[in-house]
């Protein structure tokens, strides 16, 4: 058992201390936003996330606590993980403010407690050499260099399968240098890389996997770079396919059969091969543009990334030319549109597709009644629409009654169940735009609908422009 810390309770923060705990650690979970403290432990969910809402009440008051307080905290703490925001600046660059604020605490508090060696982990997604400026900042701020290490341990999970990334990870990535601060972090991660934790009767998730975690011990800077480059090829993947859908429609192929093919090739793989309307969230687009900002001072020129990030914006831009080509004109059209979130089992809107394309519908004219299972109260309170045309609908049914078509926008699997025939009965005009190509064209045009999707020629071939009102 480590006493740990983990600073912030947002996605990862919140994620990692639940499950840190569930892993035997004893865990506090900090945050400087008192409020959402308080929520936690008021026993609150602040987030949407399969088998969170379990591991909180497991932990939450034993193993788990939560506090407002950095410094008595990091005190009581051997290890210190940083969760917080690392978002983008102005030119691209991430904005290490947050970091560098716990940094300061954290050798702060070191300076004037003699509370023994402490190893401080970054887990926020950082450019590579944030190790070097953590650890300037706490000598800086009192902290002796004897009593501390900075380790990097980048955070490999999605949201919405967040717990089960966590607890089942295809790989746990150290990157530090000195045995003693390799050691405490790979005992940490004992219960995963030793499989210990799956023969637990109680183990979250669906049994054991084919190999427990493994664990790659890199430098700190090595373990910096892994996240930016693994990020930046996943979304080099999206793009990639996105880009063979348009051949795709141009030339009457179907990107379904295409990218069977090219997934059947194990040097390829077939994840990651779903076009859609492009990426999206709190961390492809961010990190590929400070990835490129880390190559750029490194003396290299990445621009293959640009070019990954162009094919992305082109996305919005090629869904907006379907829809007129299936409504013709869009101003004054009601529109249905399921998805607000950026993909599917999340409540997270940030840097949504979806949303981006909802203002765009709305500057063209249209009136919006939207549907996602998770994710509309974040879209009440952020305020994203606030003074907008857009309501929100009790169900995928209610979003689609009497409107002139209905759109898909966010990968959720349930909307994949949905009755076609009854969406069909519900619309004014029978018009299912699919951004994320959740159907069969056969299966949809079965109950009578028109179906326009991504990189697959639209069936019935005779789907014609429908007037308007
Ligand atoms: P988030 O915005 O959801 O949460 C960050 C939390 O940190 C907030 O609750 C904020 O109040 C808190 N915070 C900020 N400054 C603080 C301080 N000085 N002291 C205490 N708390 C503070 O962010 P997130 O989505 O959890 O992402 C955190 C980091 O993890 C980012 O670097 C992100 O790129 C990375 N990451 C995110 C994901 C993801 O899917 N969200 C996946 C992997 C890595």
């Amino acid at each position: 058992m480590i006493k740990m810390c983990v600073v912030g309770s947002g996605y990862v923060g919140l994620v990692a201390a639940a499950c840190f705990a569930e892993l035997g650690h004893d865990v506090t979970c900090v945050d400087n936003d008192s409020g959402r403290i308080g929520a936690l432990e008021r026993g609150d969910v602040p987030i949407h996330e399969r088998f969170l809402p379990e591991l909180l009440q497991r932990h939450r008051g034993k193993r788990l606590r939560f506090s407002s307080s950095l410094a008595s905290s990091v005190q009581a703490s051997e290890v210190v993980f940083i969760a917080v925001g690392t978002p983008p600046s102005e030119s691209g660059e991430t904005d290490l403010s947050y970091i560098e604020a716990v940094a300061r605490e954290v050798g702060a508090v070191m300076a004037t407690n003699a509370s023994g060696y402490k190893v401080i982990v970054e887990k926020s997604t950082v450019p590579a050499t944030t190790c070097e400026g953590i650890r300037r900042v706490m000598e800086l701020n009192g902290a002796s260099a004897a009593s501390f290490e900075v380790a990097s341990n980048p955070e490999f999970l999605r949201e919405g399968t967040a717990v089960t990334d966590f607890l089942y990870p295809d790989r746990i990535v150290i990157g530090a240098e000195g045995p003693r601060c390799i050691a405490l972090l790979q005992k940490i991660y004992e219960p995963l890389t030793s499989g210990a934790y799956y023969g637990l009767k109680e183990a979250i998730g669906e049994g054991a996997p084919a190999a427990p975690a493994r664990l790659i011990v890199t430098s700190a800077k090595s373990a910096e770079l892994i996240k930016h480059a693994s990020n930046a090829f996943l979304a080099m993947k999206i793009s990639f396919i996105n880009a063979v859908a348009a051949i795709c429609e141009g030339v009457g192929a179907d990107i379904d059969q295409v990218r069977q093919g090219i997934g059947a090739d194990s040097r390829i793989g077939s994840r990651f091969l779903n076009p859609g309307v492009g990426y999206g969230g709190s961390c492809f687009p961010k990190d590929i543009q400070a990835f490129r900002a880390v190559a750029q001072s490194a003396g290299y020129d990445f621009r293959l990334l640009e070019e990954v990030v162009r094919i992305n914006d082109e996305q919005r831009r090629r869904f907006m030319a379907k829809l007129r080509s299936a409504l013709w004109s869009l101003r004054g059209k009601r529109l249905g549109v399921l998805g607000l979130a950026f993909k599917g089992g999340t409540d997270d809107i940030r840097e949504s597709q979806a949303v981006a394309i909802i203002q765009l519908l709305l500057k063209e004219g249209c009136s919006i009644a939207a549907y996602d299972p998770a994710a509309m109260e974040k879209s009440r309170s952020s305020g994203v629409f606030e003074n907008q045309d857009v309501s929100f609908s009790s169900d995928a049914y209610a979003a689609a009654r009497s409107a002139d078509a209905l759109l898909i926008l966010t990968d959720w699997e349930e909307f994949a169940a949905l009755d076609l025939a009854r969406l069909r009965a519900e619309l004014k005009y029978p018009i299912l735009v699919d951004g994320r190509n959740l159907f069969r064209p056969e299966s949809v045009t079965a109950s009578g609908l028109i179906y326009v999707s991504m990189g697959r020629s639209e069936v019935p071939q005779k789907a014609a422009a429908i007037p308007g009102k």
